[in-house]
């Protein structure tokens, strides 16, 4: 494509001219390699102080990282406007001002993504200084930063431990550039209790669920990865985020919902609910809650039409079987032709990509405002299943389009760092509380880490 002088380039252009500029300053200042795909460790996350009586008694009840670890200030990412008003309150801010306070905070934290409290220039020097005595902006902890060769990133993060001295579980979050569009994928959990068979993420048991905090964070980090604070109102490098990475999204319902509630603010990260897809592998008595509740766009993870391969692919499946499954989807609050449910369909080769399961798949989906994506397999170490054949995606593709459905092929994307639908998978195990505590009271931390 040639690019005039003197005119805006379009949006996939700028994109990837903002990528690669970041790519390599990336590259060079992190790890001084000079391929495209690099792991560049990061420096560690500064030190966070003593928190104090009264701060950690406001932060009490609270989901947000960190707060359970004596010795750390509480984070306020993750918190709504209710939690941060009463956080302001307990520093003894007239009840008058508490409103105005809480909109400033509001603005810098999820508006501009402040990551001190000295950056905010609005609040009074004496506010700010109270508000750093008791809390921090910490975000997940940025370790590895992963570039595909087409320009898919994948970030490694460290959430906070729930005991201290004991190095904290990790997750993957990655990020999808386009020409026209930017998607994040997010987590929800570390590991996932779903064993789906084609996924890599199912081989890593729960460590634990993610809270709002840690699902808002990867959108923030991403955005500071990306340069893209203040929040822009248009030309965005992510314009889409999916809850389509690690673990069951509505398995963790109220944090995920609190955090989409954050993410969705107008006034903050302002990514619209319609840009905003929850994925489910089908647990159907939730289904109904996200249009109802959260309000955002629903996939569901299908991958295969009849109970007896899909209770093998998705063993959910025994529980909510594909009969009650489709039930929901043809009930889901607010489904229409403008609000339609993707079907997401991994093609495993000789498992699920005849052309009678398609003609089942088109059975199935009568009546349902959808569309269908079909994601050829992304192996991963040890995965017991091949990828369709390309003819055979296509013929599988024509049938679902001729029956007037949209069933886009998913091209795969950052399989080199293992990046890709299917693949994520950290190395967090969960541990014993034996365990816990021998490597809380070891003072060897180079040990605490390796076993971590
Ligand atoms: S596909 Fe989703 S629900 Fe199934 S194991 Fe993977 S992360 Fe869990």
């Amino acid at each position: 494509m040639q690019i005039v002088a003197g005119q805006e380039p379009p949006f996939g252009v700028r994109l990837t001219r903002r990528l690669a500029r970041r790519t390599m300053t990336e590259l060079n200042l992190r790890s001084g390699r000079s391929t495209e795909t690099a792991a560049a460790p990061l420096k560690a996350a500064p030190a966070r102080g003593s928190a104090s009586a009264a701060a950690t008694r406001a932060a009490s009840g609270s989901d947000t990282a960190g707060e359970a670890i004596a010795g750390l200030r509480p984070t306020l990412i993750g918190l709504d406007r209710t939690e941060l008003a009463d956080r302001v309150r307990a520093l003894d801010v007239p009840e008058k001002q508490v409103r105005m306070r809480v909109a400033q905070l509001w603005q810098a934290i999820y508006g501009r993504g402040a990551r001190d409290f000295d950056a905010i220039t609005t609040l009074s020097k004496g506010f700010r200084t109270a508000l750093a005595d008791h809390y921090s902006l910490a975000r997940p902890q940025l370790t590895t930063a992963q570039v595909s060769s087409d320009g898919t990133r994948k970030w490694l993060l460290g959430l906070d431990a729930e005991t201290a001295g004991v190095h904290g579980p990790e997750i993957e979050t990655v990020y999808i550039p386009e020409e026209s569009r930017g998607t994040l994928c997010v987590s929800s959990q570390v590991g996932c209790t779903l064993t789906c068979s084609f996924c890599h993420t199912g081989t890593q048991k729960l460590v634990r669920n993610l809270t709002a905090g840690e699902i808002v964070g990867q959108l923030m980090i991403a955005r500071d990865e990306l340069g893209e604070w203040p929040s822009p109102s248009d030309g965005r490098l992510i314009t889409n985020m999916v809850l389509m990475g690690m673990g069951e999204p509505l398995y963790n319902f109220d944090n995920v919902a609190k955090a989409l509630d954050i993410v969705a603010d107008g006034e903050g990260l302002s990514l619209s609910k319609r840009r905003i897809t929850l994925s489910t592998s089908g647990v159907v008595p939730l289904i109904e809650r996200v249009g109802a509740e959260i309000g955002c766009m629903l996939a569901i993870s299908l991958h295969a039409v009849r109970d007896e391969v899909r209770d093998e692919l998705v063993p959910l499946n025994k529980k909510y079987p594909i009969a009650e499954l489709m039930e929901a989807c043809r009930t889901f609050p607010g489904l229409s032709n403008a609000r339609r449910i993707t079907f997401e369909y991994v093609m495993l080769k000789g498992v699920n990509d005849s052309l009678a399961d398609a003609k089942e798949l088109v059975r199935l989906l009568k009546g349902i405002p959808a569309k269908i994506n079909l994601i050829p397999f992304n192996p991963w170490p040890g995965s017991p299943y091949d990828c369709s054949d390309w003819d055979q995606i296509e013929a599988f593709a024509e049938v679902v389009n001729r029956a007037g459905y949209a069933s886009p092929v998913r091209t795969p994307r950052g399989r080199d760092i293992m990046a890709a639908c299917g693949q994520l998978k950290s190395a967090s195990q969960k541990m014993k509380a034996s365990e816990r505590r021998r490597l809380a009271q070891s003072s060897d931390t180079a040990a605490a880490e390796t076993m971590a």
